[in-house]
């Protein structure tokens, strides 16, 4: 099991240089890539893709997806969304369904503790993501059964009766 995903010394190039495209300062390129600085780097270990550009990085982490594929596909999305509100690193949006993806700019790349934070966030992330899909899962198909439940009593008692 890796314990270090991300570490200080991936984020120490990032500049805070304005996106020629954009035109804002510290626009991230890592979203923009479109403009002439906007190169993209890619490497990819241990189920994580890293996209670095100058001033800005992705960090798009692979997920288990299995059992149920679209409904465990839109339970991460929910989760994501979510999380985001709360943690502006993490990203809304799916890059590939089934991932996490987090971004670092120019601004944060001294922040060490930060880097360590979102670097444990993202080594058990990656092993927990199991459980809660399996936890959500769960969790609809105890709904279903409880409202057919309900459903049947209420409106064809006695095709329950007969079950019984
Ligand atoms: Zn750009």
């Amino acid at each position: 099991m890796p314990t270090q995903l991300i570490k200080l010394e991936d984020f120490k190039d990032l500049k805070p240089i304005e996106c020629p495209t954009r035109g804002m300062i510290n626009f991230p390129c890592v979203i923009c890539k479109e403009c002439d600085i906007g190169a993209v780097m890619l490497t990819f270990s241990e189920g994580v893709l890293i996209e670095t550009t100058v001033n800005s990085v992705l960090i798009h982490l692979s997920l288990d997806i299995k059992d149920n594929q679209a409904f465990e596909k839109q339970a991460l999305k929910a989760l994501k969304a979510n999380i985001s509100k709360i943690v502006p690193y993490v990203q809304k949006g799916d890059w590939e369904e089934g991932d996490l993806t987090i971004m670092i700019t120019d601004e944060k790349k001294d922040d060490e503790t930060m880097i360590k934070h979102i670097n444990n966030f993202l080594v058990e992330f990656q092993i927990e993501w199991r459980k809660l899909a399996i936890e959500a899962n769960r969790m609809v198909r105890d709904w279903s059964e409880r409202i057919a439940k309900q459903i049947s009593l209420k409106y064809f008692k006695e095709l329950s009766d007969q079950r019984r």
